[in-house]
């Protein structure tokens, strides 16, 4: 049967740590088809987006999450939100990047991200959004958000993310896992050197995916010595909330004069939605329907 992205929540050591453990290769696969991004693009937006999706599950019902990696880097930057669904979306400023591959012989994913910021922006429907930056550590991203957490949240993790990209541009498998220690066990030595052990002998994610073993498989194989606990599941996949409406609901917020200079252009406008790279086409005649609408609302008002 066909191995399908999900994402599992356990604990640790009766509750001295939470986990997750995400398999997002098909998420992953549908921003690189959807971007074209080339391989070091396709890792960065990857580990991003499969990074954001375990903030997005620490969250509730409509609240949201944004993730910004602001870095002066070829890639230009990297954005991703996720919800509390499993749902998530991103792009990169540049998608279309060529890299040697770095010391390791890897994807240069920190040189193409290179130095700047990480923003975490929580949506939680409250007029002030929660925010909370670190300065970008390696711009590697998995580094970045372990730094993140420790430093912007007092929450020692262990943060590893992967993406593994075929010749062809497709990803062949992407996923991810963050262990992070609960309260009160900041001073179990004893657990946290088992942690740290059992860290440390895991292997690169995106081959423990290559191998096909499902999230649950995985937390078994590498950390079932540990009192591992699953607690749930649930899907995750690519989605953008764009639609026809809601790109004309920003038209209309351009304001009559520039509604009359579009129409005057004679030109169907045409937009792409930056997260999920699908195009809206707004022909003259809708235009002026949408200017009538705005000019008699004004008339009631
Ligand atoms: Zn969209």
């Amino acid at each position: 049967m066909k191995k399908q992205d999900k994402l599992v929540r356990g604990i640790l050591g009766d509750g001295r740590a939470r986990l997750f453990v995400l398999r997002t290769t098909d998420l992953v696969n549908e921003a690189q088809r959807r971007h074209d991004t080339y391989p070091v693009a396709t890792a960065a937006l990857g580990r991003t987006l499969t990074a954001s999706l375990v903030l997005g599950a620490m969250l509730k019902g409509e609240e949201s999450v944004t993730v910004q990696v602001k870095g002066d880097g070829i890639l230009q930057g990297i954005v991703a939100t996720a919800d509390s669904r499993g749902h998530a979306r991103g792009y990169v400023g540049n998608p279309h990047i060529h890299l040697p591959l770095n010391a390791n012989g890897k994807l240069a994913v920190g040189e193409a991200v290179g130095q700047g910021m990480l923003f975490v922006i929580r949506d939680l429907g409250l007029r002030e959004n929660y925010q909370g930056s670190v300065p970008l550590q390696t711009g590697e991203i998995a580094e970045d958000f372990a730094y993140y957490f420790a430093v912007s949240e007092q929450t020692p993790s262990v943060v590893s993310l992967g993406v593994l990209v075929n010749p062809d541009h497709s990803v062949q498998a992407a996923g991810g896992l963050v262990i992070q220690l609960l309260p009160g066990a900041e001073t179990d030595d004893e657990f946290i050197a088992a942690l740290e052990h059992t860290a440390a002998k895991m292997p690169a994610i995106s081959g423990v995916f290559a191998d096909d073993m499902t999230p649950e498989e995985l937390a078994e194989e590498y950390l079932g010595s540990l009192g591992l606990k699953f607690i749930s599941e649930g899907p995750v996949s690519y989605k953008c909330d764009c639609s026809q409406e809601r790109f004309m609901k920003g038209l209309i917020a351009l304001g009559e004069e520039e509604l009359e200079d579009l129409i005057a252009q004679g030109e169907t406008v045409e937009t792409e939605c930056r997260f999920c790279a699908e195009r809206y086409y707004y022909p003259v005649h809708e235009l002026e329907d949408v200017l009538r609408e705005l000019r008699q609302s004004k008339e009631r008002d």
